[in-house]
Formats: structure tokens, sequence, C-alpha cells
């Protein structure tokens, strides 16, 4: 199971900013779970979107967004809806908007923060993989994590070690994750994101939320 928190709606109308067709993607899997991507959230952020001034060309609830398999067939129903979007809003983990802009082609903003919950959970996932970080960044990477594509985790490019292949200097048998998300920002015609330079991630953000610590499965756990 991943936890996510959804974002701030002015930092998800930020991110839409320049798009007016949107269409959304939920969860019913570990984001309909954690409240933030199931059907009741989805037709929420459908309301709040077009209150903003947005126009919602369709929606679709996925069982798990994660596995792209199932994605795809999703999108195959709905090919009129998203040809008139400019956009997908994905409302689930990093996993989950990883492998919808993996398969979707399309520019695909996270909804949500996928919060650290500690040690390793049994997912179903390809090789989108997410580091749990509490604040995603994926709007401005293509839909490619850097934290986890990236040997080095890098926030802010390619670390210049990138071989004449595009392999990763530090696992040859890597692809450069900076190189991909480079190559993805190209396809969508958004290489400009690249020019943001990101602060140095808050930590704080990479351990347990507070409430979770307090509960009593935590407790348990921990043998309190
Ligand atoms: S930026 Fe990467 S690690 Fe952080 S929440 Fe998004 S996918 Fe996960
Ligand atoms: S070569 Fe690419 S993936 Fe490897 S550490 Fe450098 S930037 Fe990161």
């Amino acid at each position: 199971m991943l936890l996510s928190q959804q974002k701030p709606l002015e930092e998800i109308l930020g991110f839409l900013e320049r798009e007016k067709n949107i269409f959304i993607f939920g969860c019913n899997g570990c984001a309909e779970a954690s409240g933030t991507g199931g059907k009741p959230q989805v037709l929420e952020m459908k309301e709040a979107l077009e209150k903003a001034g947005k126009k919602v060309t369709g929606f679709s609830v996925v069982d798990f967004l994660c596995q792209k398999a199932l994605v795809q067939s999703r999108l195959r129903g709905k090919t009129k809806e998203l040809k008139a979007a400019d956009s997908i809003l994905a409302m689930t983990c990093g996993v989950g908007v990883q492998a919808v802009a993996a398969v979707s082609n399309k520019i695909t903003h996270p909804a949500c923060n996928t919060l650290p919950l500690g040690g390793m959970r049994g997912e179903w996932q390809g090789s989108e993989r997410c580091q749990e970080c509490g604040d995603c960044v994926l709007d401005m990477t293509g839909g490619i994590c850097p934290l986890t594509a990236c040997s080095k985790f890098l926030l802010n490019g390619a670390c210049g070690g990138t071989t004449k292949e595009g392999k990763c200097e530090v696992d040859q048998e890597m692809e450069c994750g900076w190189r991909l998300i480079y190559e993805r920002l190209e396809k969508l015609g958004q290489v400009e994101k690249l020019r943001q330079v990101y602060d140095p991630k808050d930590h704080s953000k990479m351990m347990p939320p507070k409430g979770l610590r307090l509960s009593e499965r935590w407790a348990l756990e921990q043998g309190k």
C-alpha cells in the first residue's frame, strides 16, 4: 500500500495554468484506500476544476493505476475524451502517475504527494518506482521520478557523467534517468520546465507523518 495525500488545490491549479481541457484518472487501489483518488474524490475534483473554469473532458477510475496494461486498456475506451484533453490529472501515488505518463503520451500532472511509511510494501508495479518523498515533482519531470530514475537522486538535471550511449555512469546497464526526462519533456514540448531550479529536498517530509507514528498499529510494529 502506498499512502497518498492530495496536494493543495492551488498547487494543482498552478500545474494546469496553461491548460483548459483536462482528463482525470482515479485509482481504486491504494489511492482509494487513502481517500485521495477513488470515485468520490475524482467527482469532487471534477467539480472543483469546473468551478475554476476548466473543462473536464472525461474521467476514469482504474483498479490499479500503477499497472500499465490496465491503464492502457482504459485509455482505449476513452480515446475521444483523451484526445480532447490538453493534459491528464492523475489522482494517485507517484508510481501511478508515472505509469499513466509512460503509456498516455500526454502531459500528466500529479494530484497527490506520496507519503513515506517506511519499509517495503507489496505493490504491483513495473519499472516505475517511488521513494515516497512527500512532495511529488513529477509535474516538472514529464512523469519520470528523478529520485528513482537517477542513481544520484539528482533534482536539477544530469550530473555530466552520462555515457555517449545515454547510460548512467554509476551503472551502465541503466539508462540515465535525466536523459529519459529530457527526452520525455522534449516529446511533450515542455523542455522549458528544465529551467526551474529546485531547492534541496525537505527530508522531514520523507519521514512517516506524525499522526501515523502515533497510531496503535505503528506502536505494535515498533513493539511499544
Ligand atoms: S517525486 Fe518521485 S519519490 Fe517523490 S512522490 Fe513523486 S514519484 Fe514518489
Ligand atoms: S548519469 Fe544520469 S542517471 Fe546516472 S547519476 Fe548522472 S544524471 Fe543520474
